[in-house]
């Protein structure tokens, strides 16, 4: 990858926690280096090719001024935010946002947050089997699309016997591929919050929903944690989740099993054929 940095751009705003620093103000200095390939506009020394960044800076300074915030985590959020979203050929945006002058009675020479962020491709599932479950599918989907979520690939819908606990209704399925700027876990808690406004309940595992939305896979990443494991332990013995995938991803290669989707259905097809 190659990178674009501008270094100690210095800007006077009111972001802090505290009421003079809202009111008076202070010097912050940001350090913004933007990971794209800068291969094409240099071949083609085209400028509209890469990222002007004399035209960065400005929209930065005026974004920067814009509101006060009282972290300058959020500063440093915002601005990554902005760069990804601004500039489609950037596809990491690494934000360091200084402050020299903070409100510490010691001698430090500055305080910063560093923060890398990056565009990412993720495969959802979303099932439901309650109430009208085409509608609901829709609306999920609309929930799922704002500034840190595009849905970029729908599945077809699939109608399918529950899974599991099989004494309850069919299953209305679908997946898609989304690009997002959340990290796995603000993923979750985002997908998790949509389930709630939706009517989900938890009653029994497995049991009947509203509406239910998985993490199939997020980029390439194995992931292993308390409350998150990707890529979903289950898709290989899912046709629900296999049949779909192939509409949108048939070449897509599961980071474990080292095996493209169009590949696990058919085995599993094959599999269940001769049980
Ligand atoms: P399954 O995960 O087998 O499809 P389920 O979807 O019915 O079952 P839920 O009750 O919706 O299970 O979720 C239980 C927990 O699973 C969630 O609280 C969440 O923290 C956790 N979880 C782990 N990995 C994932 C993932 N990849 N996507 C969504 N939730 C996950
Ligand atoms: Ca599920
Ligand atoms: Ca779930």
């Amino acid at each position: 990858m190659d990178y674009i940095v501008v270094s100690d751009l210095l800007i006077f705003a009111n972001h802090g926690v505290f009421q003079e620093e809202k009111t008076l103000g202070q010097k912050f200095y940001l350090d913004l280096k933007l990971g794209l390939s800068t291969q094409r506009a240099a071949l083609s020394n085209d400028l509209t090719a890469s990222v002007h960044y004399g035209e960065l800076a400005q929209h930065i300074t005026t974004l920067f001024q814009q509101q006060s915030y009282d972290l300058i985590e959020t500063c440093a959020e915002k601005i990554a935010h902005f760069i990804l979203s601004t500039y489609p050929i950037v596809d990491e945006a690494h934000v360091r946002v200084k402050k020299p002058w903070a409100p510490i009675t010691l001698p430090v020479e500055s305080v910063y947050v560093d923060i890398v962020r990056k565009r990412h491709r993720a495969f959802l599932s979303l099932g439901s089997n309650i109430g009208d479950s085409q509608v609901l599918l829709e609306t999920a989907i609309q929930k799922l699309n704002n500034a840190y979520i595009k849905v970029t690939k729908l599945s077809s819908l699939y109608r399918t016997k529950a899974w599991g606990l099989t004494d309850q209704p069919d299953f209305l399925n679908q997946v898609i591929e989304i690009e997002t700027f959340y990290e796995p876990q603000t993923l979750l808690q985002h997908l998790q919050n949509i389930e709630l406004e939706l009517g989900r309940e938890r009653h029994i595992h497995w049991g009947p929903r509203t509406i239910d939305i998985d993490i199939l896979f997020y980029d390439n990443q194995i992931i292993y944690e308390s409350n998150l494991i990707v890529p979903h332990p289950y898709i290989q013995e899912r046709t629900f989740v296999l049949e779909p995938m192939c509409d949108i991803a048939p070449h897509y290669i599961h980071p474990v099993l080292q095996k493209p989707m169009r590949y696990l259905f058919d085995t599993l097809k094959t599999d269940t054929a001769s049980q």
